[in-house]
């Protein structure tokens, strides 16, 4: 991967190849934007980038001659950091943790101040292979407060060479005393030829990624969790009548049961928009589309999931064939 690989956010691509070839990177920055965009995907592309032994042309810094010969063919800063062994780079998130206190990743609610301080440690150490450093804090809104506050010194007086990436889809729990100290990036949703591109090339049919795409507001990461969900509903195609309630069992035992339904209602609704494009009954529709927001707003109101979600599945499997048929896809 390398910038000229990644879809969308050129703006940004091209003001961080900037920063990197006037070669005074600031300390801390904060990219924030919706989720699933590639926020995560390009910051770790800036560390790896600026620790790239063969960009380096002088002693003590990096410079690129020009923007166009970012890839590097590999070399050995960049081979460790592919396999995620870099000693320069730390990436700070809930797998991280887990790591640290010896937990399941499943269990981290929160990224704790002790996580934060072992952040601070390593941005204290002088870097052992590259010139610089690179910590990327991701989903940096789950620190908490006292976790927040133990970072604020490191983000005013970092450790010569080192700079911080927040990585935040809800920048607006950051405390303000964090936000004033980062240089911030904002990522836009991705466009929808840009989603269809990153599905084609991960192997998805061109139709499926036309649909994909289309319903799931320019965020890979939805476009994924909508995967999963067509994939249940096609799993129970020919059954129309016990799949809401094989779907509602089976989404009962994640871990997240009631994030899994707001999901597949989510994706009930932006597949019904989807298919009002070329479906003649389009009162029929929209009649599903106000029903299905009724189930929503029984689940926001903290209605037993199981039985509104088996309830808005029934009405969307009862009234549409799409599945039945196979002609989603
Ligand atoms: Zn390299």
């Amino acid at each position: 991967m390398a910038f000229e690989k990644i879809k969308g956010h050129l703006k940004n691509i091209n003001g961080i190849v900037n920063i990197i070839n006037s070669k005074e990177i600031p300390s801390s920055f904060l990219f924030c934007g919706k989720e699933g965009v590639g926020k995560l995907t390009i910051a770790k592309e800036f560390a790896k980038i600026s620790l790239c032994k063969s960009k380096i042309n002088n002693e003590d810094f990096l410079s690129f001659d020009s923007n166009d010969g970012l890839d590097c063919p590999g070399c050995e800063s960049c081979r460790m950091f592919e396999l995620g062994v870099h000693p320069d780079f730390l990436l700070v998130d809930f797998n991280y943790q887990a790591g640290l206190l010896g937990e399941k990743v499943s269990e981290q609610k929160s990224i704790g101040i002790d996580t934060v301080r072992e952040a601070v440690k390593f941005s204290n150490l002088k870097p052992s292979f590259c010139f610089r450093k690179f910590i990327v804090i991701n989903d940096a809104e789950k620190m908490t407060v006292e976790a927040q506050n133990s970072l604020l010194k490191t983000l005013e007086e970092p450790f010569e060479g080192t700079t911080i990436i927040l990585v935040s889809s809800s920048s607006n729990k950051l405390l303000p005393t964090i936000l004033s100290r980062c240089y911030k990036l904002v990522f836009n949703r991705l466009s929808q030829s840009a989603v269809m591109d990153i599905l084609a090339e991960k192997g998805y049919e061109i139709k499926r990624a036309e649909l994909l795409s289309e319903i799931s507001e320019g965020s890979v990461s939805l476009a994924f969790k909508y995967e999963k969900v067509l994939q249940m509903f096609e799993e129970n195609a020919q059954k129309p009548y016990i799949a809401p309630f094989l779907i509602t069992s089976k989404l009962s035992k994640t871990e997240d049961f009631r994030e899994g339904a707001v999901t597949v209602l989510n994706f009930i609704n932006s597949f019904l928009y989807f298919k009002m494009k070329n479906y003649n009954n389009t009162d029929k529709i929209t009649k599903a589309i106000k029903e299905n927001f009724k189930y929503m707003n029984y689940l926001k109101h903290n209605v037993n999931t199981r039985l509104v979600l088996s309830a808005a599945l029934y009405k969307f499997f009862s009234e549409f064939d799409f599945f039945k048929q196979g002609a989603v896809l």
